[in-house]
């Protein structure tokens, strides 16, 4: 890779270069960049990841993040971090704040590239003034209900508003009034003068500037006319050398109107726009209004609840950055939209805990097991491995006793043909303790069982017999004493269909998953845990991976289960393989 670091000088306009950088793995807008490297175009790239500061980063963003990051990673560039922050009314300071703490999160770094579309308002209000001059915008003065009616349809034309052909110091004198404060909010509007029969709304001549009188968070009352998306958008690419910007595919549409204010105003630079498709997810909604609804309305505690597909939702639940960077690189990039899998990014979640993830052991429904051979007061410090996929991680003691918990689940008064965990009778293996065998199970007078008896075999110890006699089952446990009590939060999907929009009435809340969430409590973990740190992730064994949540306190620690240890997705592609 050093070599694509001593390209340098990103985005100055050098002749081609021997040891341009080429990407290897390639896509289609690698091909691109690898051509205007290669014609001498460019001689480094410049990307941006441009967010709108009116909301929390979800995963697509993560795709959008890790494409224009990774891309100036890898070709020795660079890529900025620009707010977007063009609309007063919706943008927070808490978002940005959240927007810069998750794309560091993912391991993505701007350096001194951080920049605000609200830094560039002096210029664009400038290159506004340009177009006034050059007769390419006009103020115009019709409603929004008029403009709407006279910009016509998808299958017909629009007509000229009647202010279309004021004289060019009229529309100047109005807009210095428009700055100065002189109208009301949607009195007046700036917009371009380009070709109201065109078949592509977009460049039927579009609003640029449009008066708001509200504080906004970085240039406080200092103007009252806010420039528009797409206006903005290509100017502040245009400032910042931007080579390649990057956005999704309904911006499409956008393009000429993109193009056609880079060419009119004769920028020095005239970023490309190249288009992808937005990711989506099944059983997730990615739109900020619904993720902001699902806040508000309080279906969800807050952004950063476990089960929003945000980044900071994501990291609570226990993904790491990792796993999702695994992720956007599997899905790769693509012309064409699609949807997918959950699974596949609970997938690219379990093969990186898997790696990571120290064991140890979490009885989340205990039932109480008294091994009545064992000596009373009695406790053996037992060795457990914490990795096997691990040599490096070592190994821990767990303290083992007379009194244990062990997964109500694993035990069967009558058990059914497959089932190889404890019954009367039957003999299984303690993991890393020893073998145990049922003697009795004690009920309440409901007929409700509280406990079992049994016994152990104390030549057993490390859970391996030298008579050679085998057990089906191992289970996990805690000893009783020295369990720390916590609850445990079982996750699942936040709705209930695939398509969360996919509904009656047309309102995806109607498909919320009234179980997407399941408090247990009490749940035993082994005592090691208490020096857990908040997010500190953990495979319980047989039972998923799991970490601690910000909710934790000294006295209640609380663990989420980040996902289970069933991995459909895997399943389902070797299926999709036998085929
Ligand atoms: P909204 O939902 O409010 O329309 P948005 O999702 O486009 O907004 P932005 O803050 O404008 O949010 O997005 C910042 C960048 O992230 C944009 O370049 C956008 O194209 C990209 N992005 C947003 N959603 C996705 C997605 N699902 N997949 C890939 N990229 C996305
Ligand atoms: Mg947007």
């Amino acid at each position: 890779m050093s070599n694509l670091n001593e390209a340098g000088g990103a985005g100055s306009q050098k002749a081609a270069s021997e040891n341009a950088p080429v990407s290897v793995i390639s896509n289609f807008i690698k091909d691109i960049i690898n051509d205007d490297l290669k014609s001498g175009k460019h001689a480094g790239i410049i990307t941006r990841f441009p967010p709108e500061p009116n909301g929390y980063l979800h995963i697509g963003h993560a795709k959008s993040i890790c494409l224009n990051f990774g891309l100036a990673k890898e070709y020795g560039g660079r890529c900025h971090l620009r707010f977007d922050d063009t609309n007063p009314c919706k943008e927070d300071i808490e978002y940005i704040e959240s927007i810069e703490r998750d794309v560091k999160w993912l391991g993505f770094d701007w350096n001194e590239h951080l920049y605000y579309a609200s830094d560039y308002y002096d210029a664009l209000y400038e290159y506004a003034v340009a177009l006034i001059k050059m007769d390419k915008a006009y103020v115009c003065e019709l409603t929004n209900e008029e403009m709407r009616e006279y910009r016509g349809t998808l299958t017909e034309g629009g007509k000229h508003s009647p202010h279309r052909d004021r004289p060019v110091s009229e529309s100047l004198e109005l807009f210095e009034r428009m700055k100065k404060g002189e109208f009301e909010d949607g009195k007046l509007v700036l917009r371009a003068k380009i070709d109201m029969s065109s078949p592509n709304i977009n460049m039927r001549d579009p609003i640029i500037y449009r008066i708001r009188h509200t504080t906004h968070h970085r240039t406080g009352d200092k103007w009252c006319i806010y420039p528009m998306y797409d206006f903005t958008h290509c100017v502040s690419d245009a400032i910042e050398k931007i080579t390649h910007s990057i956005c999704t595919l309904e911006f499409e549409d956008h393009r000429p109107l993109y193009d056609w204010f880079l060419d009119v105003l004769k920028t020095e630079c005239h970023p490309r726009q190249i288009e992808f498709a937005r990711l989506n997810l099944t059983f997730t909604v990615m739109s900020k209004r619904k993720l902001l609804e699902l806040v508000e309305k309080k279906y969800v505690s807050g952004w950063d609840d476990p089960r929003m597909p945000t980044i900071s939702g994501l990291r609570r639940r226990g993904y790491t950055a990792e796993a999702i960077r695994n992720f956007c690189e599997m899905i790769g990039v693509a012309k064409s939209n699609s949807t997918v899998d959950f699974a596949m990014l609970e997938y690219c979640v379990r093969e990186d805990l898997n790696k990571k993830a120290m064991r140890v052991m979490g009885v989340l429904k205990p039932l109480k097991v008294v091994i009545t051979n064992y000596p009373d007061g009695q406790v053996e410090e037992l060795d457990a491995q914490n990795n096997p996929e691990d040599e490096s991680a070592g190994t821990r003691k767990i303290p083992f006793s007379k009194v244990i918990y062990i997964e109500r689940d694993d035990f069967r008064e009558d058990p059914p043909k497959q089932f190889f965990r404890l019954a009367p009778g039957r003999e299984v293996r303690l993991k890393h303790a020893y073998y145990i065998k049922c003697e009795t199970a004690v009920k309440d007078e409901k007929g409700e069982i509280t406990e079992l008896h049994c016994t152990y075999d104390p030549a057993t110890k490390g859970g391996w017999s030298d008579d050679g006699r085998k057990v089906q089952g191992t289970l996990h446990w805690v000893s009783a004493a020295h369990a720390l009590e916590c609850e445990v939060r079982i996750y699942d999907q936040l709705f209930t269909k695939s398509n969360p929009d996919e509904t009656a009435s047309g309102d995806y809340k109607e498909n919320l998953n009234e179980n997407s969430l399941v408090k247990l409590y009490p749940c035993y973990v082994e005592p090691g845990l208490k020096s857990a740190k908040i997010e500190d992730r953990y495979q319980f064994l047989r039972q998923g991976y799991f970490c601690l949540d910000s909710d934790s306190t000294p006295d209640k620690l609380i663990f989420n289960r980040t996902v289970s240890l069933v991995d459909t997705w895997a399943k389902l592609e070797k299926k999709i393989q036998k085929k």
